[in-house]
């Protein structure tokens, strides 16, 4: 078998595991595709064959592919040789899109950025990750894993922690631990523009223990209330960003 370490390679080996991040799915109705990211050897492809010509499989390396099209004949014309942060899942014909995946690690960040943007097209994203990046993902206020993807995240999704994975679970195994997160879109709609919003997180946690009147300095504003001027990024719960991002400007 070859194995490459710059895809981030680590096959799933415990069926039950496979089994049990289906279970998770939320129902697929008719109108509605899935997309399998980073299928690989096929773990979890296997047990999602039921859902016919719903289901798609988005996977960069060849060889893979060609080892899928070969073990799964009957779908072979949905899997799609390429890179996932070229895709756009407004491309799949049914929608909106379940994504599911053992993601590949070394993309984790692009990937959930990825997430926020085409968030319209998701009913759900649920995927295997490093389990340091799902904590991430829940971390509250105060914490040291508190960070831009806890705000940004925690504002559009509603996110949710399922179990951890043990390295051994995986062929070869990683060298971390893993954890599977769900991501359910909310229906919000920001009092202020949503790439005002990112830039204001993105750019007051590069400097997290600064002062934000100090952090933000450099993005056009109105003027920064005191109530926000001598706190700390992290000190900010996520409604509390929204809240300061309406007083920016593009
Ligand atoms: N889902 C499989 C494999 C997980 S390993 C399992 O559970 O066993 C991650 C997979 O993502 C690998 O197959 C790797 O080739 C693929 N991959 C890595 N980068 C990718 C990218 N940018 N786009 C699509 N697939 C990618």
């Amino acid at each position: 078998m070859k194995l490459k370490k710059s895809l981030g390679q680590h096959f799933l080996i415990q069926p039950s595991i496979a089994q049990k991040i289906i279970s998770l799915m939320l129902p697929v109705e008719d109108t509605e595709s899935v997309l399998e990211i980073g299928p690989g050897r096929g773990a979890l492809t296997r047990h999602l064959l039921h859902l016919k010509n719903q289901l798609w499989l988005i996977e960069k390396d060849v060889f893979w592919v060609e080892y899928l099209k070969k073990q799964f004949p009957d779908i072979e014309n949905r899997i799609i040789c390429g890179d996932v942060l070229e895709f756009s899942l407004s491309n799949l014909p049914q929608q909106p899109v379940h994504v599911i995946g053992n993601m590949p690690y070394n993309i984790s960040g692009p990937l959930l950025f990825m997430a926020i943007e085409q968030k319209d097209n998701l009913v759900e994203w649920l995927g295997m990750l490093q389990k340091e990046v799902v904590e991430r993902i829940i971390a509250h206020p105060g914490t040291k894993s508190y960070g831009i993807l806890s705000v940004l995240l925690q504002i559009f999704f509603h996110v949710k922690k399922h179990f951890v994975v043990s390295p051994f679970a995986f062929q070869p195994p990683p060298q971390v631990n893993s954890a599977v997160i769900q991501l359910v879109p909310k229906k919000i709609t920001l009092p202020c523009p949503e790439q005002i919003f990112i830039t204001v997180v993105k750019h007051a946690f590069k400097q997290r223990r600064k002062k934000l009147s100090n952090a933000l300095k450099g993005l056009p504003l109105n003027k920064i209330p005191n109530s926000f001027a001598n706190k700390r990024a992290e000190e900010l719960n996520p409604q509390e960003f929204v809240e300061l991002s309406t007083y920016y400007e593009l």
